[in-house]
């Protein structure tokens, strides 16, 4: 049997990581300034996580959830210390799209409604109601299509009132910063004024942080730099640091029944003990803080650059729109730098390194991206 076809790779195999490193089958050195699409938060292969899995591996990896498993309750009760929602509860799940696909459930049972408001360009994942509400007709299936779902322009309050008037909507879902769409980030007034619409019209309002949240911001969420609460938010990437986890958090004003919601794999020891100790190193290392200077130093040391049409983002979620003459410089970082870097659209460099990163290895990738620049320039 072989493999499914639906990845272009590059031709890099890494074996072996640590921190913000990677190595790959023939020895070479890589600085990871991708984190593996944002998702390793605390850093590859960190002692404490390694030593939690292990540990826990040798006790129990996974039983179900009809039985006690405290590590939940553990997990829960530090993320809401940690994420600033102690009054939330949480529900555990497997990855992004199923967090999101739970979220938009949960809110049409407690409204009792159908419709969702989504943003142009969003992206959400790929499950049914997650790649509904994701504005990419290419990954929508026909089986996908629904009248459920609207679009409107982000940042666009009148269109979100003229909608939500309609008193149809079950929910608003929006990216703490939209992610694949290029680093485009909701304005603090929009978050404000659309937070208030939905309490006036009972919508509940879902905060993506799949990849804007847990600390990439330098703020557990991104939407935390508006001032407002989400009702629902939503959780994977960079909870299990490789290990795969969603979490969707919920506002008291929802009501569990049993059975509303289920999954077989969610929540299960492994995962626990993964998200556990990425918890524990982001509050022991203070990466939030570290998170916010190595994005500022980051921004101060790109800015002005001439293959820069735009600077966009927020602590260590950076977008560099380029300029045309230098859209090679995303594979000529890899192959010859040896620096991975993330794209967005084909002229959008994303940098989603760990949250460990130092200022020593940003300088590494500002003099590298400098570099190449002008080996572009004499060309
Ligand atoms: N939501 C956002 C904002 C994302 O960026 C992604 C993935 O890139 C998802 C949801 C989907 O997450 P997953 O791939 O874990 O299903």
């Amino acid at each position: 049997m072989k493999t499914f076809e639906v990845y272009k790779l590059a031709p890099i195999e890494p074996v072996k990581a640590s921190g913000c490193k990677i190595w790959d089958k023939n020895g070479t050195e890589y600085l990871d300034l991708y984190g593996g699409h944002a998702v390793i938060s605390i850093g590859h292969a960190h002692p404490h996580y390694v030593e939690m899995i292990s540990a826990q591996l040798n006790k129990i990896g996974f039983y179900s959830n009809a039985v006690e498993n405290s590590l939940q309750e553990e997990l829960a009760q530090k993320l809401g210390e940690l994420s600033g929602y102690p009054d939330y509860s949480l529900f555990l799940c497997n990855s992004g799209a199923e967090a999101n696909e739970n979220a938009i459930k949960l809110a049409s049972f407690h409204t009792g409604k159908k419709r969702v408001l989504a943003f142009r360009e969003a992206f959400h994942g790929r499950t049914s109601g997650a790649v509904a509400a994701t504005d990419n007709p290419k990954i929508q299936a026909p089986f996908n299509e629904t009248a459920n779902i609207t679009f409107i322009p982000l940042n666009d309050i009148k269109a979100a009132e003229k909608e939500l008037s309609t008193g149809e909507y079950a929910a608003v879902i929006v990216e703490g910063i939209q992610g694949v769409a290029g680093i485009y980030e909701p304005e603090k007034e929009f978050l404000v004024e659309l937070r208030s619409l939905c309490d006036k019209l009972k919508v509940v309002l879902i905060l993506d942080e799949v990849q804007s949240g847990y600390g990439r911001t330098g703020k557990f969420f991104a939407h935390q730099y508006s001032g407002i609460s989400a009702d629902i938010i939503t959780t994977a990437k960079g909870m299990g640091n490789g290990f795969p986890i969603g979490g969707v958090l919920i506002s008291p004003m929802f009501k569990a029944v049993y059975g509303m919601l289920g999954t077989t794999f969610g929540g299960n020891h492994l995962a626990c003990a993964a998200a556990i100790a990425v918890l524990d190193v982001i509050k022991n290392e203070s990466l939030l803080e570290n998170t916010t200077s190595v994005g500022e130093h980051l921004f101060a040391g790109l800015k002005g650059s001439k293959a820069i049409k735009e600077l966009r983002g927020r602590g260590l979620m950076i977008g560099i729109e380029l300029n045309d003459k230098y859209l090679t410089i995303r594979d000529r970082l890899m192959m010859d730098e040896k620096i991975f870097t993330g794209t967005a659209k084909y002229n959008i460099l994303r940098l989603l390194p760990p949250l460990c990163l130092t200022k020593a290895e940003a300088d590494i990738f500002i003099k590298a991206f400098e570099r190449q620049i002008e080996i572009i320039d004499n060309e």
